[in-house]
């Protein structure tokens, strides 16, 4: 029998035997059809439980082709990198909606996703990469805890992407990164830097109920259409350097307490940029938190090109740094 033709990460290649008429063997046979699919998830079912009877602490299911849903429980370390995921992945939610799984370090560079994510309920032990990683379809984290750090750079999201009620204990990171359809960030909590350098949204975006305990880095971003943040309280420097707000940019009830700095960005729309005076009830922050501070406003060199659209308030003058461009058309 001949091996099957992948080369694996080591450079060596697969050692299972290839199919019937095929280069490839079951796992990584890619668009398998018809009986394929079957004989897929029986050597797949096999695969685990062979793991499992091992106790194998690493599952490496690296350039398979899946054809089937996956349901994830409690599992040791699972690496797809470059992997096909062509069925649904849900995670085990229990009756209360939270943190019935627990996963620990997940490996999906460059990993594609043809089908609905749901990681929700989940509780990430250790590190979370899914770098590289493409989601062809909607993705929603929702009331995960990310215990490690978590790593979306360059990843791309063509479908919608909900991340819904979330604790991340160390940086994550989503620079690079490329959201094709509407973006939701809302009720998260960024326990140390968070990065979303040089990401592109095309559609309509959310940032809401946010806590950055660090620095948030929105630099050099292209927001290609409206993007609101509301009800932001960060306690390190929030970076807009030279990014472009191609739609409006809404900032409401918006509680840096460093330093805001939007230097050579351009807004081509509508700004408006506002404390607000309802606080910040609904964050779970402690209460000498609340004793919010006047951020260092900087615009240095930013670019308006419909000024008359644009409101600041409840950002101190004597904290506030211009040298602005101002289209008039
Ligand atoms: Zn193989």
């Amino acid at each position: 029998m001949d091996h099957c033709g992948i080369l694996m990460e080591n450079g060596l290649p697969c050692d299972r035997e290839v199919m019937n008429g095929e280069i490839y063997c079951i796992f990584h046979l890619p668009n398998k059809q018809g009986h394929q699919i079957e004989e897929f998830r029986e050597a797949f079912n096999g695969l685990i439980n062979n793991l499992r009877e091992k106790k194998s602490e690493l599952y490496d299911f690296s350039y398979f082709d899946i054809p089937i849903d996956l349901d994830l429980g409690e599992t040791p370390t699972l690496i797809f990198n470059k992997a096909v995921i062509r069925g649904e992945i849900n995670s085990k939610v229990n009756k209360e909606g939270f943190f019935e799984t627990w996963l620990n370090k997940i490996d999906c560079q460059y990993t594609v996703f043809e089908n609905k994510v749901n990681f929700s309920g989940v509780i990430f032990k250790d590190q979370v990469n899914f770098s590289g990683a493409t989601f062809n379809d909607a993705v929603e984290f929702t009331g995960d805890r990310f215990e490690k750090e978590v790593d979306f750079s360059s990843t791309i999201f063509k479908g919608r992407v909900f991340f819904f009620e979330n604790h991340y204990k160390e940086k994550a990171s989503f620079h690079f990164a490329k959201f094709m359809e509407e973006t939701k960030f809302v009720g998260q909590t960024f326990y140390k830097d968070t990065d979303f350098r040089f990401s592109v949204f095309d559609k309509d975006i959310n940032f809401g109920h946010i806590i950055f305990g660090k620095d948030a880095d929105y630099s050099q971003i292209k927001f290609n259409l409206a993007v609101r943040f509301y009800k932001i309280y960060c306690l390190g420097k929030m970076e807009f350097y030279s990014t472009d707000f191609f739609g409006g940019a809404v900032f409401l009830n918006y509680y840096p307490q460093t330093l805001v700095d939007f230097t050579e960005s351009t807004f081509h729309e509508q700004f408006i940029l506002k404390r607000g005076k309802r606080g910040l009830q609904g964050l779970p922050i402690s209460d000498d938190q609340y004793d919010l501070k006047y951020p260092f406003l900087i615009l240095q060199l930013a670019t308006f090109k419909k000024p008359e659209t644009v409101v600041i308030s409840g950002f101190p003058l004597s904290k506030t740094s211009f040298i602005c461009f101002v289209d008039y058309h």
